[in-house]
């Protein structure tokens, strides 16, 4: 337990005087009021045993001057201690003080008369322990009063031992004469014995007034003490709510300023709209009448379907409301249609505002105008799709009479009737024909991939056909630069396979056809396929063209890529081509859920995969 956490209570100026106040009080009560109260019974009990012992003397002393000074002349009647059982008989003073000890008390007060020299009729009592401290005490000090605590059946009491002192010489006499006094040389003022009277103590809370008005005194000084302290504290408080409540204002004013600023700076550039909850429409500001071309009053308590264009899909409006009922931002491209029927666009925002329990009280919307960036952009895309379809139909209609020239040059290549020169330049009719068709089929690919009309089409395929195919293609090209092409293919790879083999096809092609031209003569280019896994009726290939040849530098492996981009791009460039190629395939292959790699160094050679 941390010891800070006890004092705390003390010193919260809340509760630490209430605190604070109740311990005292208890002090108070627990240790201090008890012994005050126990003096003050002592006291009390003490002062009312002295006044019955005074009474008695005084009881005795009228019965020996008024009773016994007369009765002591008479014949027949006698003064003993035996008055009881003999009827001419009256008590002795002495006796009448023990008779009445015994009839007197009440509520257990007791009261005894006891010395050092008893009659021979009282020789035989025994006294107390108590009893004789208290005769000592009093034969030693015969003008004080002996005090003493002690218990008796249980119970506390107080013992109170008064001296009885002969005053009266009659009285001494009487006890020096008598035949049967214990001792005969009394003497005025000699102490005859003690009075004891036992009183229980109850244990009342008995204050004094002046105690009763210190106390009370120290309970008005408490509460004055915690009256003023409690109203500082209030007072203070007070100061404290009206400086913070001054400060929150001034703040409340301020931000309401700047945000009035905010507003008015987007109502300048923004179309604003406020619903409720239920989506009717609360608030338009100025840029969104002037737009939708209705009035403010035609608008505030309306739905905004009102704005709707009948072209947009109620999906988008369903996924909308999903969003922002879940308390999200929904953000999103709407087209509308103004009172006159015109249609514009907006770029949408749409917030719900939430309240202090965290629910939806109502929804700002906030759009741009973008009218013009779709239009622009719609008009973009009919001329990029305008320009596609131009450029498929312009290579379909190159590509027909090609074709022609490419079969007829075939055929006079390889008529008899040419002359050796004739037929050579026949030939070279036929490979410049076929160099532009492979253009022309390339920029036919791209403008399909641009206009998004390019497809695959899976079909069952033989892997094995295919490849061998291309590197027979090949094999010339390569022989013609003495370069030795090999190929590696594992035969575990299935002979049929469910893929777009012409794409294939045409991927290796451009690999490899590339990997000739950069390659020099005399090096060696290999076409590796092989299997990476088979489950499930599922064949995972990796195809690689590597090549020993000139190798792309780094910071050009990424540019080749892109379409028309080549290392070399210098006008009167060494190796031939269009840039396209790999741009194409890595299109197909990306679309044959695969992707096209690079490792290449420059002047060792490059490594394209794909798996
Ligand atoms: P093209 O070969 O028609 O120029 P590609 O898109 O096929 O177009 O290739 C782009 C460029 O990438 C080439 O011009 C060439 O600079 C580089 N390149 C492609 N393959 C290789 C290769 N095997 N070795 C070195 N450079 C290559």
């Amino acid at each position: 337990m941390n010891i800070k956490n006890v004092f705390k209570p003390i010193v919260n100026p809340y509760i630490g005087p209430i605190i604070v106040s109740a311990l005292i009080i208890s002090y108070l009560i627990i240790f201090i009021l008890p012994d005050i109260s126990h003096e003050n019974e002592m006291k009390k009990i003490e002062k009312n045993s002295v006044a019955t012992v005074n009474k008695l003397k005084i009881i005795r002393s009228y019965y020996t001057s008024s009773v016994i000074s007369k009765v002591k002349k008479h014949p027949n009647i006698k003064i003993n201690f035996d008055h009881k059982i003999k009827n001419d008989t009256i008590p002795l003073p002495a006796t009448l003080l023990h008779n009445l000890s015994e009839i007197l008390p009440q509520d257990g007060i007791k009261i005894k008369m006891f010395s050092d020299f008893p009659f021979p009729n009282r020789a035989d009592r025994v006294l107390s322990n108590d009893e004789k401290i208290g005769l000592k005490f009093i034969m030693d000090n015969p003008n004080d009063v002996h005090t003493k605590i002690s218990v008796q059946d249980g119970k506390k009491v107080l013992k109170v031992t008064v001296a009885d002192i002969f005053y009266d010489q009659g009285c001494v006499n009487c006890h020096n004469t008598r035949a049967d006094t214990p001792k005969a040389d009394w003497k005025l003022g000699d102490v005859r014995g003690v009075i004891q009277v036992t009183q229980p103590l109850k244990n009342e809370l008995i204050l004094s007034s002046e105690q009763m008005i210190k106390v009370l005194f120290l309970f008005i000084i408490l509460i004055v003490v915690l009256g003023t302290h409690y109203t500082v504290i209030s007072y203070r408080r007070q100061k404290e709510h009206k400086l913070s409540k001054q400060m929150l204002e001034e703040e409340v004013i301020s931000r309401t300023k700047t945000l009035n600023q905010y507003k008015k700076a987007v109502d300048y550039s923004a179309i604003v709209s406020k619903t409720d909850a239920k989506g009717m429409i609360t608030y338009v500001n100025d840029q969104f009448v002037e737009l939708s071309g209705f009035r403010e009053d035609e608008l505030i308590g309306k739905n905004h379907n009102v704005i709707r264009h009948p072209d947009m899909d109620a999906t988008i409006f369903k996924e909308l409301w999903d969003t922002i009922k879940s308390k999200k931002m929904w953000k999103g491209q709407i087209k509308n249609r103004t009172k006159d029927g015109a249609t514009y666009y907006v770029a949408s925002t749409v917030i719900p505002i939430l309240n202090s329990d965290n629910e939806i009280e109502e929804y700002l919307a906030v759009r741009f105008d973008i009218s013009d960036i779709v239009k622009s952009r719609i008009d973009a895309e009919k001329a990029d799709i305008a320009k596609s379809t131009f450029l498929a139909n312009m290579s379909h209609e190159i590509r027909t009479p090609l074709n022609a020239i490419i079969g007829f040059s075939q055929i006079l290549s390889r008529s008899n009737e040419l002359n050796i020169e004739q037929s050579k330049q026949a030939s070279i009719i036929e490979s410049s024909a076929n160099s532009l068709l492979a253009i022309i089929n390339d920029i036919l690919d791209l403008s399909k991939i641009e206009s998004g009309s390019f497809q695959v089409n899976n079909t069952n395929t033989d892997l094995y056909f295919i490849c061998e195919h291309v590197v027979e293609l090949f094999s010339k090209k390569a022989l013609e630069k003495d370069i030795r092409l090999v190929f590696n293919m594992d035969h575990k790879i299935p002979l049929c396979v469910y893929t777009d083999g012409a794409r294939i096809r045409q991927v290796l092609s451009n690999l490899l056809g590339n990997a000739i031209k950069f390659t020099p003569n005399n090096e060696k280019i290999s076409l590796n396929i092989s299997i990476i896994s088979l489950t499930n009726n599922r064949v995972n290939i990796r195809f690689e063209v590597v090549d020993t040849g000139i190798g792309i530098s780094k910071e050009k492996q990424a540019d080749i890529f892109q379409p028309f981009t080549q290392v070399d791009n210098q006008t009167n460039r060494k190796y031939e081509g269009t840039g396209l190629g790999l741009s194409i395939c890595t299109h197909i292959v990306e679309s044959l859920q695969s992707s096209l790699k690079l490792d290449s160094q420059i002047d060792k050679g490059s490594s394209f995969y794909l798996y």
